[in-house]
């Protein structure tokens, strides 16, 4: 029972192979042994991309460029080894560095599908982490290979393409998991993977760099792990939306990221310090400069928090027009000469719910603030002031301008009938108060208040109506 649905069985057939071939090392089982199940692995990963092809999604391309570079990276291991082996340049190393320029492809396409937007905020957050993560790459992999004056110039070159691929891919990999988009099984899986790649292949690097064989029975593991774990991101029913549109504009500050980000901007000075603690060569400039840039991008990343918050406090979810709070603050702003404030209030919109529901009466909100904002002018501030209050702020208008406003304001919310469900509409009224300084009062603080009265007046008066100040 357990075992009914496709992927289960090819996860138990994964970790089946991955057991047995720890078991084969651990016990020292011949090379053919654990050379067979390690093209078993392969096997079982192409064989899965292709089932989930089948299954799921037959048009997108990336799904083949995956299965591609399994088959790649298997005929790269049959060929005479290239630089890894510490061998001139060969046809092996460009099938290996084909594998990672596919790897990076397939996540490039991805992240475009997933996050069709500007999601900013992911990428800083992702930029953050390649910055650091860079500095590490430089000064333990990168420059120590290109350093080495043993070997000739292009074999170090190549060399250096390795970890310089495995930095991409672990940028990209850093970019997925913190977009907007859903993190499903497909998305850990295919991070999963790229872990399974760039942490052997760093192991095995940092292991050749130091003469040091410790580590290669582990980074031979992983690598035998990997194809099964990039099967399981196209064997999961979730590699269908694996590259759906992101509904969410902007990532959620939740504590992980925030933790994760912490870290990895703390990384380069701790490189600093652990360099000058071993007494070992210091990278003062570059180490500088990457502390300069991840300030930046940290205090980017802050700038636009700052924005979404002001933004949130200042704009109404449901109409899109001003706060109160920003109306009020614009109030303060304007001074106390020649303004004009107009407050409306919907009559019986209780009715409106109560005969159609909340939604339609949602919808009647959203229509009044769009005819609101077709009936003033550019400067003018307008704000939802309560529930189904609505406030105009005109600065610089003369009484008969704010009246005829006013009466502009009226006249197009009663206009026309709104929509409230499929196929029926209410027409709706709205009754209006309204207060100019200096003639009806002297400080501009006063407005509202006035107006308010004026709205209660018009109300009393049977709605539907302007009133102004006597
Ligand atoms: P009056 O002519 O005296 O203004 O009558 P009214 O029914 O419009 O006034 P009342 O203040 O009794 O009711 C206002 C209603 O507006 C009550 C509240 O449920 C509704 N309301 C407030 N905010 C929202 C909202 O965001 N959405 C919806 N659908 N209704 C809201
Ligand atoms: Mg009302
Ligand atoms: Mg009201």
């Amino acid at each position: 029972m357990l075992l009914s649905s496709p992927w289960i069985r090819y996860v138990a057939v994964a970790v089946t192979i991955s057991v047995a071939y720890v078991i084969a090392t651990v016990t020292g089982a011949p090379e053919a042994v654990t050379a067979g199940l390690s093209a078993v692995s392969v096997a079982a990963g192409v064989t899965a991309v292709l089932l989930g092809i089948r299954r799921y999604r037959p048009g997108a391309v990336w799904p083949w460029l995956l299965a591609g570079s399994l088959v790649l990276a298997t005929v790269g291991t049959l060929l005479p080894p290239g630089v890894l082996q510490g061998r001139p340049p060969s046809v092996a190393d460009v099938c290996f560095l084909s594998v990672t320029a596919g790897g990076a492809v397939t996540l490039l396409l991805i992240l475009r599908k997933r996050n069709p937007g500007r999601d900013l905020a992911g990428l800083l957050d992702a930029a953050i982490i390649t910055v650091s993560a860079g500095l590490f790459w430089w000064i333990f992999l990168i420059d120590p290979i290109v350093a080495g004056t043993d070997v000739e110039l292009a074999t170090r070159l190549v060399a250096a393409a390795y970890p310089l691929g495995d930095l991409m891919l672990a940028a990209l990999g850093a970019r997925l998991l913190l977009d907007t988009g859903r993190k499903s099984v497909a998305v850990h899986s295919i991070t999963g993977y790229l872990g399974l790649t760039v942490v052997p292949d760093t192991i095995s690097t940092l292991g050749t760099l130091s003469g040091s064989t410790h580590g290669h029975a582990l980074a031979a593991a992983l690598w035998v792990i990997s194809p099964l774990m990039l099967g399981l991101s196209c064997m999961h029913p979730s590699m269908r939306e694996l590259d759906a549109p992101s509904p969410v504009p902007t990532p959620d500050m939740g504590p992980l990221r925030l933790t994760t980000l912490a870290l990895a901007s703390l990384l380069a000075p701790a490189t600093l310090l652990a360099q000058y603690v071993r007494g070992a060569a210091l990278h003062v400039p570059l180490i500088c400069a990457i502390c300069g840039v991840l300030f930046l991008l940290v205090i980017g990343r802050l700038a636009g928090l700052v924005a979404d918050m002001r933004r949130m406090a200042t704009t109404d979810g449901l109409t899109g027009l001003r706060t109160r709070r920003y109306f009020q603050e614009a109030l303060v702003h304007a001074g106390h000469r020649d303004h004009a404030v107009i407050l409306f209030d919907i009559d019986h919109f209780k009715q409106v719910n109560d005969t159609y529901g909340h939604d339609a009466g949602d919808r009647v909100l959203r229509e009044v603030g769009a005819r609101l904002n077709g009936a003033v002018r550019a400067q003018d501030v307008i704000a939802r002031y309560g529930g189904e209050e609505f406030a105009v702020l005109l600065p610089h208008t003369s009484p008969a301008e704010a009246r005829a406003v006013a009466a502009r304001i009226h006249a197009t919310v009663r206009a026309a009938p709104i929509p409230v469900t499929a196929t029926e509409s209410v027409t709706v009224t709205v009754s209006v108060g309204v207060a100019c300084t200096p003639t009806d009062v002297t400080e501009s603080a006063r407005l509202p208040l006035l107006a308010d009265q004026l709205l209660y007046r018009a109300k009393e008066a049977g709605r539907d109506q302007v009133a102004v100040a006597a």
